[in-house]
């Protein structure tokens, strides 16, 4: 008997994956230069040279039974080390190996650390607009993913609804700062309010509620400003990172979570998630990956790219008259469609070539999301298209 629920959503595609093979059909037929695809956030540049270096010392020197063996249940001690000396020399907080957990990307990381802090029928509060794959790695601990509604323009986290939501079956409240899809950085005023709200609340509730921070996109900051660490707001945050931005390794899938230094459960939460593991049969990820970064954590891939490529297309939608919000990082842009219907807005979009993601993917109707991981020729050669759309609608 085939289980109805993995089935089932075999007739939802993605419609940014469907977007995606679309440009590779179209491109196919009348070449790459003439396809503008915004559709993916696959990172557009290369891994750091002392990653590639790393790679090739640890194949060339070390032991390969013990280079290949398994690694602990908890992962590699390393990389856990390293990482936790890394956040201590950025954030000033005192994380120790104990807090660290490698997991595959931060799609691990987040379905480890919402497992770890909820139980079946708790809820989890997250922002909308907010990354599609939230809804199952929430679901399928058996806690329900409830969504607190946009705060248009500008996209900071509505936190006078969110309040209202916040009941007592809350345990868990996740948040994605850079975010996917709106670029926008949640500001140090939004994270003290956001503190302070769950700090009332928990007192009321009489149990805490942890917050669970995915940020794959900390490293890519725009305008030389650094990206406030929600973690250091509050205490009893799960920290989830990924390499896949950061260091262009998304196939490679590192990342982790990290515990931080005075939350409730320090001292059992990563022995926990090395428990979780076992009934998803993630184990950790590959060792030699987490040696290989455990040497890189110092440095990025050139990302200066991404902050060139969204000066140049928000610069042209300002100009086009769009509504749209500067990032403050990541690598998407999220402007307002030129009708209701975003869906609409992208079928006469594909129409000059442009590959855009309507917002309803992000729980969110009314926008689009350009993800600007592409070439900066490629970018200057869809202005023109953009200005066609534009055009369309007047
Ligand atoms: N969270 C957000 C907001 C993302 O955009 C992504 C990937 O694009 C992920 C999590 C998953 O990241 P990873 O590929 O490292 O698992």
């Amino acid at each position: 008997m085939l289980n109805e629920t993995y089935r089932g959503m075999l007739a939802h595609k993605s419609v940014i994956r469907e977007t995606f093979m679309y440009g590779k059909q179209r491109a196919a037929q009348i070449g790459y230069e003439n396809v503008f695809d915004y559709s993916l956030g696959n990172p557009s540049v290369p891994c750091p040279e002392r990653f590639t270096a790393a790679m090739q010392e640890l194949l060339a020197q070390e032991d390969p039974v013990v280079l290949h063996g398994y690694c602990p249940s908890q992962g590699d001690p390393e990389f856990r080390t390293a990482v936790a000396a890394h956040l201590n020399r950025t954030f000033g907080l005192p994380y120790a190996q104990k807090d660290i957990f490698p997991t595959t990307g931060a799609a691990g990381a987040i379905a480890h650390a919402v497992r770890a802090v909820t139980r079946p029928g708790d809820e989890v509060l997250t922002f909308a607009p907010y990354f599609p794959e939230y809804g199952p790695y929430v679901e399928g601990t058996g806690a329900h993913l409830r969504v607190v509604p946009p705060q248009a323009p500008a996209f900071q986290p509505n936190l006078e609804a969110f309040e209202q939501m916040l009941t007592e079956k809350v345990t868990c409240v996740l948040i994605n700062t850079p975010n996917n899809p709106t670029g926008v950085v949640y500001s140090a005023d939004t994270l003290t309010r956001l503190a302070e709200i769950l700090t009332e609340k928990s007192r009321a509730y009489g149990h805490n509620i942890f917050l669970v921070s995915d940020e794959p996109y900390r490293d890519i900051a725009f305008d030389g400003r650094a990206v406030p660490y929600p973690a250091a707001f509050y205490p009893h945050t799960l920290t989830c990172f990924s390499f896949s931005k950061s260091l262009s390794l998304p196939g490679e899938r590192l990342g982790y979570v990290a515990v931080r230094p005075g939350c409730e459960g320090e001292e059992v939460l990563v022995d926990m998630m090395a428990q979780i593991s076992r009934f998803t049969g993630h184990n950790c990820p590959p060792s030699i990956i987490q040696r290989a970064v455990s040497r890189c954590l110092d440095v990025t891939s050139d990302l200066s790219v991404y902050e060139t490529n969204m000066d140049l297309l928000y610069n042209k939608l300002k100009a086009l008259g769009f509504e749209v919000e500067r990032p403050g990082g990541t690598f998407y842009l999220f402007p307002k469609a030129l009708e209701e219907d975003a869906n609409a807005f992208c079928r006469r979009a594909r129409e000059f070539d442009l590959l855009l993601v309507p917002s309803d993917t992000f729980g969110v109707t009314g926008y689009v999301r350009l993800a600007y991981c592409i070439d900066t020729e490629q970018v200057k050669r869809s202005l023109p298209a953009l200005e066609k759309l534009a055009a369309a609608y007047q």
